[in-house]
């Protein structure tokens, strides 16, 4: 049987096949998840602490004494974590704290025109949730990849929530980033009390981190209720396109989308080839190594949703690339710096034979969290600039006032705003009536 069954020529294709090729997974239990995740923000809302007890019962399965998690157990997380896990755990953490650190910018000051003086501050989200999902293993880089930005931002308070019981690698990753308040709820529950606050757990300004279909719904409707919390973004399920050319190696690439397969059923990955060959031999690999892996039966799935593109040159697997635009891009052709010039959409970019995607999830530096559903279009990947908000500040002398005066007024009355012309008007008659 073979693994993947959608190889396609790019140049055999019609638009309305191309179209297909390049289009998401679609997600089909859409409308009765909308309807489950309205009644726990609404019951979350009205009830409070009663709505996590009431739905962590039903959904973990668990009766909990607390909420919240005792400062000590946090603290005494790093008794219970093996020192090889936690040295990786920390060379991680230097890792990406030293990319974040380096994305902070500078404030603004500047005069546009004489006596018209312009700013623009920088100052932290105060409060911010950090979603971080359960499962099947602690994602520890998803804690390293939101509390390292939020706390380099300078935000006051962070949140983290995640469904019980919380293995003590999050708590220990969440302790050494500076993370001191966090509550064990999960799903649509924990998102709805992050944006309402209920007794126990405080309202946000803004909440981050990805999740099941439950929490991103729960993020969707959340960031519409006008409600003054805003969400980081809606992340989809994880997507990996890799551009090769007959100097690749094969191996590499299948352990790669191999690699991204995994993720979930629903996660989708492309191989982007100008060679035939490399493409056969890709898909021999990926038949042996397919069986090496525990999640074998997620990975076949998703592969199902995955094709192997055979383009005419590189040029064109760069132009599906952008046409796609990635949340995770490798290029493992012969010269891959000479194609990053060409690549305008694309989350996070992999150059070379060494440098798989696994190492962006977890190590090198930059954030994992990252735009999806061809967002990379227009969206980029977390950073620190998403913890904060710049503010603009405007101060004029009487002679940047007179100045600029005559520009607002024409554009006020272009506009039919009359007030706003009499703000400055209003002004120039008191001058002139002192002199
Ligand atoms: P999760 O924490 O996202 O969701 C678990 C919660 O879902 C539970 O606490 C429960 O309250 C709720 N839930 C379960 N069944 C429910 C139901 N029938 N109705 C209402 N609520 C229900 O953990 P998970 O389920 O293991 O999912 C993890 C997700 O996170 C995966 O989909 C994975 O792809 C995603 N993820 C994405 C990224 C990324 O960067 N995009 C990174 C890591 C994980």
């Amino acid at each position: 049987m073979d693994i993947i069954k959608n190889i396609v020529f790019w140049s055999q294709i019609n638009t309305e096949q191309k179209l297909k090729v390049l289009s998401r997974p679609i997600l089909n239990q859409k409308k009765t998840i909308t309807k489950t995740v309205s009644q726990i923000i609404n019951d979350v809302r009205i009830l409070g602490d009663d709505a996590l007890y009431k739905y962590t019962y039903k959904f973990d399965k668990i009766n909990l004494k607390s909420i919240k998690v005792k400062f000590d157990h946090i603290a005494n997380a790093s008794t219970y974590i093996n020192k090889n896990l936690k040295k990786s755990i920390n060379i991680a953490k230097k890792n990406i704290t030293l990319f974040h650190a380096s994305q902070k910018n500078s404030p603004i000051k500047l005069n546009t025109q004489i006596g018209v003086t312009c700013e623009q501050l920088i100052r932290p989200i105060e409060s911010v949730g950090i979603y971080i999902p359960g499962g099947s293993a602690p994602l520890i880089s998803t804690v390293l990849m939101l509390a390292i930005p939020a706390y380099l931002s300078g935000c006051k308070k962070i949140v983290l929530c995640s469904p019980p019981n919380i293995d003590y690698a999050i708590l220990y990753a969440a302790y050494i980033c500076n993370v001191r308040e966090i509550y064990q709820i999960g799903g649509a529950q924990a998102i709805a009390a992050l944006a309402y606050g209920t007794k126990t757990i405080p309202k946000v300004n803004k909440i981050f981190g990805p999740g099941n279909m439950y929490v991103t719904e729960a993020k969707s409707q959340i960031s519409n209720l006008l409600n003054n919390t805003s969400i980081d973004m809606l992340a989809g399920p994880s997507e990996l396109m890799i551009i090769a050319d007959e100097h690749a190696n094969a191996d590499f690439i299948a352990s790669d989308l191999i690699s991204q397969a995994e993720h979930g059923v629903d996660s989708q990955v492309f191989l982007v080839t100008s060679s035939i060959k490399l493409a056969n031999n890709v898909l021999n690999s990926l038949k042996s190594q397919i069986h090496k892996i525990s999640r074998i039966t997620i990975v076949k799935k998703s592969l199902k949703n995955s094709f192997f593109i055979i383009t005419k040159n590189l040029l064109e697997a760069v132009a599906i690339s952008n046409m796609y635009a990635p949340e995770h891009l490798i290029i493992q052709t012969k010269k891959p710096r000479y194609l990053l010039q060409y690549i305008k959409n694309a989350g996070s970019i992999f150059l070379g034979l060494w440098s798989p995607e696994s190492v962006g999830d977890y190590a090198s530096g930059p954030n994992h969290v990252l735009p999806t559903y061809g967002y990379a279009s227009s969206q980029s990947g977390l950073s620190v600039r998403d913890f904060q908000k710049y503010i603009s500040v405007q101060e004029l002398t009487l002679k940047g006032l007179l100045n600029i005066s005559k520009t607002v007024k024409m554009l006020a009355s272009a506009e039919k705003l009359d007030g706003h012309k009499y703000a400055v008007q209003s002004r120039i008659d008191y001058i002139k009536g002192k002199n």
